[in-house]
């Protein structure tokens, strides 16, 4: 027995499925989670002493690889001046200004600790400002575990083929209106049904939580335009984007050169470089109907931590033009290489591509996926042995289709030959599934 089954074996009694989050128990590819004992640039290092190339990068925050010297640094000192305070800091306005200075539409904002928390937050600013109910989210994609953004919500629910959660209320559902993605005319017809009473619409940047979507040319810019016809908010979720598929998120490469922004934004991930910080910001009429200033409520006992504001500060400032560039660079690099193993197997797939976020996805290569419904139509089953093809051979994917492959600035040559050499084994599984 391994470690890593000794500890999943006592995990099951003592939690439910052996987890703290779902797609961590392996349940779409089978097997035995890795339990984990460290991590240093482009390596995990599981109980059992093995290494893997890591391509998870804990779904997103490590874009300067795990434990960064800098960022390790930051939080040292700042554990040594105290681990919290529940009274403001320096720091928060730090953070703060390193956000603004790279998404100018973020004239206010607060910090929380989850992307959950955001999200929520952003609906119920928005139902306070504009004084309406309904809220419009797309199929396939996440937006962290609020009960009114759970239906047909992508990531662990999609690995688990569920359609929503038990345990949200009929009143609550119905308050959400769930629309295909990258269907503007689907948006235009549910406003003329429901005029005046539609809040907002929530979207991420670029889909990543149903595999990877392209945004349409044109549909982020048509939300808006859509949105500001019908005095209703937008909500960029940009949680998992966010700093990571540039120097001002997936909205640096589109609404900042197409000329639109969102009125409120969310972040997560990589703005607290590994330690539990987010934040939503926006236009500064909207943010501050927040309490103190205005009537809608939010507070948080660890919001704007100390250590965490600490990791944020430091990642940002060493997510440099040539962090960038680098994760752009063996984005592209490991998706050709993909796609070429898959090819030379005759696995017919599409890559899936926002910025430098991709997934694969089997059997899809006619139509491509531009939504939740092709998404899941897609030959999944090929994924799990795939997936333990490169976990033997030492590097660590997403445990689910449904997924982004992450990069890091870390991931240097050796890991990269690292991960083209168990590319082709990884490809014949497949093939033959
Ligand atoms: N929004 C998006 C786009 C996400 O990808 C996620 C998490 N994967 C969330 C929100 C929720 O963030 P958290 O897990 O920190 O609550």
């Amino acid at each position: 027995m391994t470690h890593s089954e000794e500890l999943f074996a006592r995990a099951q009694k003592l939690m439910p499925g052996g987890v703290n989050s779902p797609v961590r128990a392996f349940g779409s590819v089978g097997g035995t989670p890795r339990f984990m004992a460290g991590a240093k640039g482009a390596y995990l290092y599981d109980a059992d002493g093995q290494e893997y190339v890591d391509l998870v990068c804990s779904w997103g925050p490590a874009l300067l690889g795990h434990a960064h010297p800098a960022v390790l640094d930051a939080v040292h000192a700042a554990v040594d001046r105290g681990l919290s305070f529940g009274a403001s800091t320096e720091d928060e306005g730090r953070l703060a200004q390193l956000v603004m200075d790279r998404v100018p539409a973020v004239e206010r904002i607060r910090m929380v600790s989850t992307g959950t928390e955001a999200t929520m937050t952003a609906i119920r600013l928005a139902r306070g400002f504009t004084g309406r109910e309904l809220v419009i989210k797309f199929a396939g994609c996440y937006h962290g575990h609020v009960d009114s953004l759970l239906a047909a919500a992508g990531s662990g629910l999609a690995t688990l083929a569920l359609p929503g959660s038990a345990g949200v209320t009929e009143a609550t559902a119905s308050q959400t209106l769930v629309l295909p993605y990258n269907d503007l005319a689907a948006v235009e017809a549910v406003f003329a049904a429901h005029p005046g009473r539609i809040a907002a619409v929530i979207t991420e940047a670029a889909p990543a939580n149903m595999g990877v979507v392209t945004p349409g040319e044109g549909f982020n810019a048509g939300l808006r335009r859509i949105t500001e016809a019908n005095g209703a908010l937008l909500i960029l979720d940009e949680v998992l984007t966010g700093f990571r598929t540039g120097w001002a998120g997936y909205w640096g490469l589109t609404g900042a050169t197409e000329g639109w922004a969102p009125d409120l934004f969310t972040f997560g991930k990589v703005i607290g470089g590994g330690l539990p910080t987010a934040a939503l910001g926006g236009r500064a009429e909207v943010m501050d109907h927040l309490a103190p200033l205005g009537p809608v409520y939010q507070a948080g006992t660890l919001s704007g931590n100390p250590v965490a504001m600490a990791a944020g500060v430091a990642t940002l400032t060493h997510a440099t033009a040539d962090v960038y560039a680098t994760v752009d660079a063996r984005s592209l690099e490991l998706s050709a290489a993909l796609s070429s193993a898959l090819d030379a197997e005759g696995v017919d797939h599409s890559i899936q591509r926002a910025g430098n976020l991709f997934s694969v996805a089997f059997g899809t290569s006619e139509a491509g996926v531009h939504n939740y419904d092709q998404a899941q139509a897609q030959e999944a089953h090929r994924y799990a042995p795939f997936f333990h093809s490169m976990l033997d051979s030492g590097v660590y994917l997403p445990p689910s289709v449904f997924e982004a492959w992450f990069l890091s600035a870390a991931h240097d040559d050796a890991a990269m030959e690292r991960i083209a050499s168990a590319l082709p084994a990884a490809a014949k599984a497949a093939a033959a599934a």
